[in-house]
């Protein structure tokens, strides 16, 4: 598909000057992306504010429809996307990755045609009507990161459009190849200027979020990130989803079977290589069970086999770029003084195996750590983790609320409504009960404290597209 090209208005668009995306599991080039520039955006803003003129207009069944023929493209052009991701974003074909990723692509555009956003009466008597109605934006801006960079731009773009919206996006400069393609697809089946694609770094980003003639920036990313685009897009008075970043806490209570529960704490934490934002970020064990369910999760994690992406029985691909891999091997570094490493921990080994190039690390786990420690205070957005010793539920409710963020966390246990007890406590958008991070596309997510604000998914999700007119008759 190279070379790559802006996708503006309906068209291909070249750009001067281009960047090289690289494969994470060679360090060699998966493609040149093209470099926009603030003209190039200006360009965009304006189309998609053209087309807007009349796609608010276009009566939702047809806006539903249009997303059906979204989805359908995108699976018909599923095996191709697959690998394109896998280039650029490093995640095996297999397993959880990216041939699943282009699957809930598919499976979230579907789901999120059928949502309506009907016309609420709030009152009908003889005092008079009164209806809620809600109104398409205008131009949202949309900008995403690099783990999942089609599964999250189909989650901004698709109620984006249905709600009347048209879009510009901007992939993160690490990812870019798969959302360009993804548009170029989308283009094949909406009207012209509808959904844009522009990619660049991280500066475009931040002239969006100034960019006047953008209404709404629904952002996924990092809160240091999100906090610079919440400053700059005061000025506008732009609507805001802030999807930012997670430290999960998991907390296991004394009654579970360490046997059964390795599988999902192991996905829980290592999906996408731990590189997911609603991942398993700190373990609470309780004293009871912690010497068994450390043993049966390094049981489970020593047959998972991290490799090449394109290698179909590898299940965790590399790192996906060189600032994250070093995050990463910083923290581990941290706490194997403190901790007792379980499992990993030695990035030399995997680099060994996988032919001395890319950024693979191996799948680490450390126990006997707290609070204040780094590994545990800190977001690792990696395949490493940490896990704690509880003796009082009290002791690790307290510990699980003591961090800035509050995107997910999790309960296990036999006993389904003390976990439910336990999770009205935790200070988060998702509990989840013996699983973690499952999200689906009927359900709100977001997050709360410094993990962001607004939700995805679901009608509540779709309604953050608009804004409220209340008609009084
Ligand atoms: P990042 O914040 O570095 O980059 C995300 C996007 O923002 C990229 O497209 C980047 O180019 C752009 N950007 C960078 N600086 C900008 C600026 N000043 N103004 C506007 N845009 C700018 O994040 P990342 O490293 O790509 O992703 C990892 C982080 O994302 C993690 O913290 C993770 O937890 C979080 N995340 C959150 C969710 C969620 O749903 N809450 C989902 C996935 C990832």
């Amino acid at each position: 598909m190279d070379p790559f090209r802006l996708v503006v208005d309906g068209r291909r668009v070249p750009t001067k000057r281009c960047f090289e995306v690289l494969n994470p599991a060679n360090e060699k080039r998966a493609g040149l992306a093209p470099l926009a520039r603030k003209k190039d955006l200006d360009v965009a803003v304006r189309a998609a504010r053209r087309a807007f003129e009349k796609w608010r207009d276009v009566p939702e069944a047809k806006r539903q429809a249009a997303c059906l023929k979204i989805a359908a493209k995108i699976e018909k052009n599923a095996e191709e996307l697959a690998r394109l991701l896998t280039a650029e974003q490093g995640k095996p074909l297999n397993g959880l990755g990216s041939r699943w990723e282009i699957g809930g692509a598919v499976a979230w555009t579907r789901y999120t045609a059928g949502l309506s956003l009907p016309v609420k009466v709030l009152q009908d008597n003889d005092e008079g009507r009164v209806e809620l109605h809600r109104k398409p934006i205008g131009v949202v801006g949309s900008i995403t990161p690099w783990n999942f960079p089609v599964l999250i731009a189909i989650w901004h773009i698709v109620p984006a459009v249905l709600s009347g919206n048209t879009v510009v996006c901007k992939p993160s400069p690490f990812t870019p190849l798969s959302t360009l393609r993804l548009v170029e697809l989308m283009n094949e089946v909406l009207p012209r200027g509808v959904v844009n694609c522009v990619t660049g770094k991280d500066r475009l980003g931040a002239a969006m979020a100034a960019h006047e003639g953008i209404g709404k920036i629904v952002f996924t990313g990092s809160c240091a990130t999100g906090q610079q685009i919440m400053a700059r897009a005061a000025d506008t008075m732009k609507r805001l989803t802030l999807e930012l970043g997670g430290n999960d806490a998991g907390i296991v209570l004394p009654d579970v079977d360490p046997k059964e529960i390795a599988e999902g704490l192991f996905w829980g934490a290592f999906i996408n290589g731990g590189q997911t934002c609603a991942a398993l970020k700190r373990l609470y064990v309780h004293d009871d069970v912690y010497d068994e369910v450390c043993d049966e999760l390094v049981a489970f994690a020593r047959k998972m086999k991290v490799g090449k992406g394109t290698n179909e029985n590898a299940v965790i691909g590399p790192i996906q770029n060189r600032k994250q891999y070093d995050v990463v091997a910083g923290l581990v570094r941290s706490a194997k003084s403190k901790g007792r490493v379980l499992l990993g921990g030695k990035p030399a080994k995997i680099r060994k195996k996988t032919g001395g190039k890319g950024y693979f690390y191996p799948l680490t786990i450390i126990a006997d750590l707290d609070n204040g420690d780094r590994l545990v205070d800190e977001e690792q957005f990696g395949p490493v983790l940490p896990i704690i010793r509880y003796r009082r539920i009290e002791d690790a409710i307290d510990r699980a609320n003591d961090n800035p963020n509050g995107l997910g966390g999790s309960v296990w246990s036999r006993n389904a409504e003390k976990a439910k007890r336990i999770a009205d406590k935790l200070e988060c958008g998702s509990v989840w009960i013996n699983k973690h991070g499952m999200i689906q596309p009927n359900a709100p997510f977001g997050g709360v404290k410094h993990s962001g604000f607004g939700v995805e998914f679901g009608e509540e999700g779709l309604q953050e597209y608009t804004d409220i007119q209340v008609v009084f008759s």
